[in-house]
């Protein structure tokens, strides 16, 4: 089931149209608060949320989403108008999994629901559990813990770590990892890859430093603390 967050009813339509047409489920809410009410009681599988919303922004309804443990797994596809780089980071920051800029294309939009709700998790060997030093990542509860405190991620930090941490000692290149979690690639969007990095480091605290940089060439989840 899909929540749409808009509070332009023509817009609800089309893409509530189009997305019956792919064969979802769709619920509306057509303000902040009554969104994210829909959301806990819902719990949709992702959330198509407008930025441009009165009253409550779609930026505080993203924050509050993302800092409930009800609702924070839930992936958001947020709705622009604008479409500086600006705004995509800042949406990333939120912790949005993905952007759409308005004018949008209703078949554009399904497809960006669709890669999004296919980014599965997909670690090496069938692991379940991956246990690296303190850090412990439980693949089918999608909770991390170290030394057994539980870290809450986003989807997408989630997702990020996996991909990182099952490929342990080898390099992921950004595309390599936008296409792995993200589910696609265009020109300009590697530095998502980056924000996202940068909040999974700050969430890990030191276990963070594992996660190395490598200039001009992308990321590598060390073995060991050395
Ligand atoms: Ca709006």
């Amino acid at each position: 089931m899909i929540l749409i967050i808009e509070d332009e009813k023509d817009i609800v339509d089309l893409i509530e149209y189009h997305l019956k047409q792919a064969g979802f489920s769709v619920v509306a809410a057509f303000d902040g608060s009554s969104g994210l009410e829909q959301a806990r009681k819902k719990r949709p599988d992702l959330i198509i949320l407008d930025l441009m919303l009165p009253e409550m922004d779609g930026k505080d309804v993203c924050r509050a989403l993302k800092s409930n443990p009800l609702t924070q797994s839930i992936p958001v596809l947020m709705l622009t108008a604008k479409s500086e780089e600006m705004d995509r980071v800042v949406g990333f920051e939120l912790g949005a999994d993905d952007y759409v800029t308005k004018p949008f294309s209703p078949r554009e939009l399904v497809l960006r629901v669709k890669a999004i709700l296919r980014r599965k998790v997909t670690p090496s060997e069938g692991e379940k559990v991956i246990q690296i030093g303190d850090l412990l990542i439980d693949i089918d509860r999608h909770q991390v813990s170290i030394k057994k405190k539980a870290i809450q991620l986003t989807s997408t930090e989630f997702k990020l770590l996996v991909e990182l941490a099952s490929n342990r000692g080898r390099v992921q290149t950004r595309e390599r990892l936008l296409d792995k979690v993200w589910g696609y690639t265009y020109e300009g969007y590697a530095r998502t890859v980056d924000t996202h990095i940068r909040r999974l480091r700050e969430k890990l605290g030191k276990v963070g430093d594992l996660v190395e940089t490598l200039r001009g060439v992308g990321y590598r989840f060390r073995e060991e603390r050395e």
